[in-house]
């Protein structure tokens, strides 16, 4: 295999393992740039019957999600808008891609952007428009028509062909000094379970680097917050240039990040002893909406907004 970055042929192995499944997958890291990937990527039609066959996404499906799961993703939407905000990120048009259940598109609209989501599965996008009145197109980042002043995709990027393609499409899709806003799972993460990284339908994991370094033909990174996930903002160069390749020292780094992962570190260094703890307060949050309407969760969620 290649390296979908740099080209290169040369992988060490980070893992073996579908941890959702254990049957074999095998995902490895190049040996010249860094980039984790899964080891045959799987073809584009191999994607769609596993996405048909394995994933929680029936295309076709009626879809309601439960109240906690609702008022779960809007607290979730509220924090991204809180970043965004802090960078004087707040009006214009924009595009979510892979939209969901279109919490997020929702609450944006009404905070302020004139806000769109584009996503496959007829399902979610049904629902997002009969609920909360929303404007979703069916479709996939390649079906983008049209160009926005803020494009988002939260945990799109991994489960995507081709990352540097993607980045192609979104920077023509984006007006002169457009924002593109991209949240990933973080490999280099302490904080985050093991029991939930290596899996058929993440076929990348980012590290800060090769985040920047899948961008760079098109976009400069210029906000950057880690914690289990990482978010990125990215504005579109002037114009295309070659990529910028993360540094040999960068990949060494990664190298040793991946060896040191694992039950251990998480549960010592980071915050695995807490999660029960916050489990819990998140249970008795999510009883007290059980029963009320999506719209109302939601809109009492931004009526938190100081
Ligand atoms: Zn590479």
């Amino acid at each position: 295999m290649k390296c979908v970055l740099c080209n290169h042929d040369s992988f060490e192995d980070v893992s073996q393992v579908d941890i959702k499944t254990s049957k074999k997958l095998r995902v490895s890291l190049c040996h010249k740039c860094g980039f984790i990937q899964q080891n045959p990527l799987p073809t584009i039609k191999e994607l769609k019957t596993y996405y048909s066959h394995n994933y929680r996404l029936d295309y076709k499906k009626a879809y309601i999600p439960k109240p906690k799961y609702i008022h779960r993703a809007g607290k979730t939407a509220l924090q991204r808008y809180k970043f965004m905000k802090d960078s004087e990120i707040d009006h214009g048009t924009l595009l979510d891609v892979g939209s969901g259940g279109g919490e997020f598109v929702y609450l944006m609209g009404k905070l302020g952007f004139n806000s769109q989501g584009i996503e496959p599965n007829i399902g979610y996008s049904d629902y997002a428009k009969k609920e909360y009145g929303c404007h979703i197109k069916i479709g996939e980042l390649n079906d983008i028509d049209g160009k926005y002043d803020v494009i988002t995709l939260f945990h799109v990027l991994e489960h995507l062909s081709s990352p540097t393609l993607a980045f192609e499409k979104l920077y023509h899709s984006l007006n002169p000094k457009g924002v593109l806003f991209i949240e990933v799972p973080w490999i280099e993460a302490k904080d985050a379970s093991p029991h939930n990284i290596m899996f058929k339908a993440h076929l990348f994991y980012f590290s800060i680097d090769t985040l920047i370094a899948c961008a760079s033909q098109y976009f400069d990174a210029f906000k950057i917050d880690t914690g289990s996930n990482l978010k990125m903002f990215f504005r579109a160069k002037e114009k295309p240039s070659t990529i910028n390749y993360p540094s040999d020292r960068s990949v060494e780094n990664v190298k040793k990040r991946m060896r040191n992962k694992g039950w251990v570190e998480y549960l010592f260094e980071g915050k695995g002893l807490q999660k029960p703890m916050l489990k819990i307060i998140q249970g008795f949050e999510e009883a007290k909406v059980k029963n009320d309407p999506p719209k109302e969760i939601l809109n009492r969620l931004l009526r938190t907004i100081p």
